[in-house]
């Protein structure tokens, strides 16, 4: 459903704002949204999981009649794992609590954009990648999402250091995006992370 804002946002501010109450760095975690109990998870197509901190999402290849399919992040993602095409994967998603927009046709509700501690807690990466793996049949994708991922863009590189301490780095693949709004990932990366994101299994 539209969900209409009168006021206009200004995106640097905003974000400023939104990245101090979104990440904890000196204990290295970031608020997760945790889906019980909210609006979204009435949307879900399979209950939350995760202990409600992550949802499963089938990335598909078709789109809506009229469209031209959709190859990410499927493609990659078979390249990257050595899998075979694929025209649909499962993706264990996990959502920031932040984003600095409020587009009229996100699914998000928006009290889970505003780094409300009442839909969210604070996570490392280590429990995300701990939680993710204690399920059964754990999605060989994880995708993080938002809300808007780059207010964090520690969450990456803090993943794929997760990931590779436990040798998973070439059995999941890890995916992100975001409303490209910000420079965060220049910003505030020191060099060693971007350096980490830019050859990450290369
Ligand atoms: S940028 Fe994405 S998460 Fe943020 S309001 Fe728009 S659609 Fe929703």
């Amino acid at each position: 459903m539209p969900q209409n804002s009168q006021r206009l946002i200004d995106t640097d501010v905003y974000s400023t704002h939104l990245r101090e109450k979104a990440i904890d760095l000196d204990g290295r975690k970031l608020l997760v949204t945790n889906f019980h109990r909210t609006e979204q998870e009435k949307d879900l197509t399979e209950p939350p999981n995760c202990g409600g901190f992550g949802r499963v999402r089938h990335f598909r290849r078709a789109t809506s009649p009229g469209w031209i399919a959709n190859p990410l992040p499927l493609d990659p993602a078979c390249k990257a794992l050595s899998l075979p095409r694929a025209d649909m994967m499962r993706a264990q998603v996990f959502q920031n609590a932040a984003c600095n927009w409020r587009c009229w046709y996100c699914f998000v509700p928006f009290n889970l954009l505003s780094a409300n501690p009442k839909y969210a807690d604070w996570i490392s990466a280590a429990k995300l990648v701990e939680m993710y793996m204690e399920q059964d049949d754990p999605p060989v994708m994880i995708d993080l999402t938002g809300g808007q991922p780059d207010l964090v863009p520690e969450w990456v590189p803090w993943m794929m250091r997760e990931l590779q301490a436990r040798g998973l780095s070439d059995r999941v693949y890890l995916w992100s995006d975001d409303n490209l709004s910000n420079d965060y990932f220049w910003k505030y990366l020191s060099a060693a992370d971007q350096e980490l994101v830019a050859t990450y299994n290369k």
